[in-house]
This record gives C-alpha cells, sequence and structure tokens, in this order.
C-alpha cells in the first residue's frame, strides 16, 4: 500500500489505499494549499522524478533534493561523537545518499526544527535503526507515528559530544534550535530564527509564506532561548542561508531592528 507524500509541503502519511482527504500541515494559516490543489506523490514516484545532492556549507555536509520538491530546505549532517546527526529533514532518500551517509559513520539520531520539516522523517529513523527528537509541543502535528520518535520536553535538550537543542518557539511552539559548541559555536536554526538574503541579518515570522509577524515580546523570547551559547555561525534553513561570523551580534541587531518595525519608527 502506498505512503503518500504531500506535494507542497513533503510529509509523508501512513499506508493507505487513498491519499488523505487533506494536508492537515498545509491546511494550517502557517502554510497553503496551492492553487492548483492538494497534490500527492510518493516516495517511489520522487526517486523516478528528483535526485538527492550532498553538498557542503559551512563545513557541514547539506543535503538538497533537485529539483526543488515542496518547501526547499535542506538538511545538514551534523558530526556527533563517531556517527552524525541529521538536523532537518528532506523527503528524498536515495540509496546511493544512504550508503554515504554509513560510509561518513551513519546515522545515530534525527533532530527536526518543526513540523514543516518532518517530511519522510519515520523512513530515514528506520533506515539507519535511529531516533527522532523533536519537541513535544508539536506532537499533534506528527501525521506519521513511529516509536523512533522522542518527543522531549522542556527548554533545553543536551544531546551530548557538544551538541544541544532549545526550543525557541516562535513559529511553531516546539520550535527547535541546535547548537554545536565545536570551536567558535554555530546556531542551526531552521525557520525558528530565518536567516534572510543579506546574510547580515535574521528574522522572525509566524508565518513565512503568508506573512505574518510575532509579537515583540515572542521575538525576544526566542532570542532569549540561545543565551549563554556562544555561537559565531549561523545556518539557515534554505541553500546559501549562512552568517559566517559575527552571529551573536546579528542575532541581537535583528531582533532590535525588527522591535523598530512593529513600533512603526523603523
Ligand atoms: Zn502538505
Ligand atoms: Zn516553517
Amino acid at each position: 500500500m502506498p505512503r503518500f507524500v504531500c506535494v507542497a509541503c513533503g510529509t509523508q502519511y501512513p499506508d493507505a489505499g487513498e491519499p488523505p482527504d487533506g494536508c492537515p500541515v498545509c491546511l494550517d494559516p502557517r502554510q497553503y494549499v496551492p492553487p492548483g490543489g492538494q497534490r500527492w506523490t510518493t516516495l517511489e514516484e520522487l526517486r523516478a522524478t528528483h535526485r538527492t545532492e550532498l553538498g557542503e556549507e559551512a563545513g557541514l555536509a547539506t543535503i538538497t533534493t533537485q529539483p526543488h520538491f515542496a518547501i526547499g530546505q535542506r538538511a545538514v549532517l551534523v558530526p556527533w561523537g563517531d556517527g552524525l546527526l541529521l538536523w532537518d529533514c528532506v523527503a528524498l532518500l536515495d540509496d546511493a545518499t544512504a550508503a554515504e551517509i554509513d560510509r561518513r559513520g551513519g546515522l545515530r539520531g534525527i533532530a527536526i526544527s518543526h513540523p514543516h520539516y518532518y517530511t519522510t522523517m519515520v523512513e530515514w529513523a528506520e533506515r539507519f535503526g535511529c531516533p527522532v527528537h523533536l519537541h513535544a509541543a508539536d506532537a499533534r502535528w506528527v501525521m506519521r507515528p513511529n516509536p523512533a520518535i522522542d518527543h522531549w520536553d522542556g527548554e533545553r535538550l543536551n544531546l551530548g559530544d557538544g551538541l544541544t537543542l532549545v526550543r525557541g518557539g516562535g513559529h511553531f511552539p516546539g520550535g527547535t534550535m541546535l547548537h554545536r559548541a565545536e570551536g567558535a559555536g554555530t546556531l542551526l536554526s531552521g525557520d525558528i530564527v530565518q536567516v534572510v538574503p543579506d546574510r547580515s541579518h535574521v528574522a522572525f515570522m509566524w508565518s513565512y509564506p503568508n506573512y505574518v509577524p510575532l509579537p515583540e515580546a515572542e521575538v525576544r523570547r526566542v532570542a532569549a532561548s540561545v543565551d549563554g551559547l556562544a555561537f559565531e555561525t549561523i545556518v539557515g534553513a534554505f541553500p546559501g542561508t549562512v552568517i559566517e561570523s559575527g552571529g551573536r551580534e546579528v542575532l541581537e541587531r535583528s531582533v532590535e531592528r525588527y522591535a523598530r518595525a512593529v513600533r512603526e519608527v523603523l
């Protein structure tokens, strides 16, 4: 029986004869249903029409899908002890990429910033026999439940070997960032702290595609969630969104710019 994947957001649904009536992730006001309506594919179809590409940004291996599929985010392979943590997720995993990940030490775990990137996380967890760490506050958005999913609660989860998950909130109540202590420190920020095209600021929204901002107090709370963590580099959710240095100053400057904008004194 097929497992349908939403073409607009990449979310995979459990085995079923027919596609779901709708995709709750896309029907939520933080996403959208495209003009042509909800369409569905499967991982098998996707393997025939798309390919997985490994790249590198900010010294980390990245995984993208070519041509563009669904939201278009990239996943990142973060060194974690003697293996790797998959940060965020993309729908397509092909055999060649899986073999290459094995060659580099394999996945010890998966952590995902928020429901827009849950995609086919269960396929990845089953392929690598590893857990998926998701914040419990977003548990209702898991469309394909699986015992591999570990719902953590609270503000921070120390994964060991210098990796820490931080609940930022904002875009989603369980919106999570990954801090890597190695070197001068790196913040992998998903859509929670969005690296914008000028790469000298970040932005904060409740809905990015529908341009719904967050209250200033919530933006300050998101920024405060990384208090005490050193980072020079910020790695955003999309290809090319990397702030190489000065990350802490960029975050603080961006919060003040945001606050001026919403008070109409930009
Ligand atoms: Zn969807
Ligand atoms: Zn998002």
